[in-house]
């Protein structure tokens, strides 16, 4: 299962940068998943559900965005989102287009509470 490993790597960045901001508690994540790299949010948020239990990002609220795949006309700069896996350019009709976003995945931000002291 894919969403698994990525919700236990997702799971490590946090730990690390939550211990770096000295959080107690980590309650909301937010991710970003291009569209090309096939997550299903609500597997991705169970999983890290699973995942995360006992550590300190259990029960927190994982969001997942998932971006649209976005590509670059060659020929006249526009850039547009890839709908179908047609990569022509809407504006020129060229097909000398190349991706620039689609395959991203990221934990774009997180809330934590902090301890005091
Ligand atoms: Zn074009």
């Amino acid at each position: 299962m894919h969403e698994l490993s990525i919700a236990t790597s997702i799971l490590e960045i946090i730990k690390e940068e939550a211990a770096r901001h000295n959080a107690t508690r980590v309650t909301k994540i937010k991710v970003a998943a291009g569209a090309l790299t096939a997550v299903v949010p609500e597997s991705l948020a169970f999983c890290f559900g699973i995942c995360s239990r006992g550590t300190l990002a259990e029960g927190a609220v994982l969001e997942c965005e998932v971006r649209p795949v976005m590509a670059r006309c060659d020929g006249c700069g526009r850039e547009f989102a890839v709908e179908g896996w047609s990569f022509l350019c809407p504006r020129c009709g060229s097909s000398r287009t190349r991706m620039v976003s689609g395959q991203e995945l990221y934990v774009d931000s997180f809330e934590v509470e902090q301890g005091c002291g």
